[in-house]
């Protein structure tokens, strides 16, 4: 078993402000990232809202509405897509980053839902002014490239994403702010169609935005979003100066990254944990624990690079066990085996403090289980992962076979209640990983969680 580093004392709450770079050396920033460390869909919405109480701040920091984290609490579930899980928790300011995406009309389906549910989003939610804002014509200009794309599609969730991010970085999009000036909105429509817009549209057969009436959604999405909207960077700026603590909170995965990920199957913004401060504005040594949420298993939505999917009988049982069923698009999932090669990456480019291991459960049952340790190509081994697609279509994973468990996992609240086997799994995974395992979800409700002794994360359990 890997043992965490000693943890280092967290100043008191009052404590008098000391000079930054005495504070680095002496203490630890109490904030902390939960970001996916595999394809997305690894459990996050689960671990975020756990600890959320824990912290006065959780921070979304990337995507969008393609994001579908599910909570389950008292027996209900909650799937969530822009707002940060933090949302349930009492006294917890959920902020939506500037390097987010927001569909207004998605945004307000998903707060009337909230609002009907009790919650009182007024005094929890803040919408950077600086985030992005999906048009409709965004959506329509998804569904019709990934159309055109025919067998080489990305299998995105079509709601605008890619359109959106590319707008931004061709800098005639439209950010939240905007919409309080509907004439700025309609301008930029108007110099988006002239510089390309229009010819792209219409090469594609979808209907070009009228600016006028964009600038009238403009006004409506204002009028209920506008008390919402608010510099989310400042609040962080004084959450950091305050010494009060931040969530970090990731959406997708590190494979699904744009640049580090299994590029061009990835979606259209940073999900590593380097992200954060270039989405959100805060200096990288806020980020400072860093844990990435795996499935004890791996799952991968939409096409691309999958090295250990198992397309037969055990992929289908761990869809079934697992309800590998998207939140978003109810899309199968492909489903196979932990690849510790993927995995090792991530813990690399994220800087992981440990994994958050979720789903172990859904492997009760299996005769064997197995970790990929490395990739066979071209004649030869490999422990990295692959730069390009290509070289991925050639890749053959190495497997290490464990045998299985057949005991349920209700109930394991602590590592001695795991059967033998699951604990010598858990233990091969952890050293292959080169991470230890901070969290173990045995179970989607809140309850069925384990964090073991000396896992970074005790000092958030209490
Ligand atoms: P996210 O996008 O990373 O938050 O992941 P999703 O919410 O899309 O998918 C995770 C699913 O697994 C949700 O339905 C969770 O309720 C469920 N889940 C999380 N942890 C566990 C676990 O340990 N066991 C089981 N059986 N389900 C879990």
């Amino acid at each position: 078993m890997y043992t965490a580093p000693p943890i280092q004392c967290i100043p008191p709450v009052g404590a008098p402000r000391l000079p930054a770079l005495f504070l680095l050396g002496a203490y630890v920033m109490p904030n902390l990232a939960v970001i996916g460390a595999q394809w997305g869909d690894e459990g996050k919405g689960k671990v975020v809202d756990l600890l959320a109480p824990h912290f006065s701040v959780v921070a979304r920091y990337q995507g969008g509405p393609n994001a579908g984290h599910t909570v389950v609490f008292g027996g209900k579930s909650h799937a969530l897509h822009h707002i940060p899980s933090g949302i349930f928790r009492d006294g917890v300011r959920n902020l939506v980053g500037a390097g987010t995406l927001v569909d207004p009309d998605a945004l307000l389906g998903e707060l009337a839902k909230l609002r009907d549910e009790g919650v009182p989003v007024e005094s929890r939610l803040l919408l950077s002014a600086r985030a992005h804002v999906i048009m409709p014509f965004h959506r329509d200009l998804d569904a019709a490239l990934e159309g055109r794309l025919a067998g080489a599609a990305i299998g995105t969730t079509k709601r605008g994403i890619g359109p959106a991010y590319s707008a931004k970085s061709q800098r005639w999009g439209v950010r939240l702010a905007d919409l309080e000036t509907p004439d700025d909105v309609a301008a930029r429509v108007e110099q988006a169609l002239g510089a390309g817009l229009a010819q792209q549209l219409q090469a594609l057969g979808a209907a070009a935005p009228d600016p006028r009436e964009s600038a009238r959604l403009a006004e409506r999405w204002w009028a209920e979003l506008g008390p919402l909207v608010g510099d989310v960077t400042e609040e962080l700026h004084q959450a950091i100066a305050d010494r009060r603590s931040i969530l970090f909170e990731g959406a997708q995965g590190t494979m699904l990254d744009i640049d580090h990920g299994t590029y061009p199957f990835v979606t259209s913004s940073s999900t590593i944990a380097g992200g954060i401060p270039a989405s959100l504005g805060v200096p990288p040594r806020a980020v400072e624990t860093v844990v990435g949420v795996a499935k004890a298993y791996a799952t991968r939505v939409g096409a691309g690079p999958f090295p250990t999917e198992d397309k037969g009988a055990t992929g289908d049982q761990l869809r079934e066990a697992g309800r590998e069923y998207g939140t978003t698009t109810g899309r199968p999932r492909r489903c196979g085996w932990f690849d510790a090669v993927a995995m090792r990456y991530a813990v690399r480019v994220n800087g992981l403090d440990a994994i958050t291991l979720t789903k172990f459960d859904v492997l009760t049952g299996l005769p064997t289980v197995k970790i990929a340790t490395a990739y066979e190509i071209d004649g030869g081994r490999t422990t990295s992962v692959p730069p390009t697609v290509r070289a991925y279509d050639r890749v053959r994973p190495v497997y290490e076979e464990l045998p299985g468990w057949s005991e349920s996992l209700d109930g394991v609240r602590s590592l001695a209640d795991l059967p033998r086997n699951a604990r010598a799994y858990l233990a091969r995974l952890e050293e292959l990983s080169e991470c230890p395992v901070g969290l173990l979800s045995v179970g989607a409700d809140r309850a069925a969680t384990v964090i073991p002794a000396g896992s970074v994360l005790e000092r958030w359990s209490k």
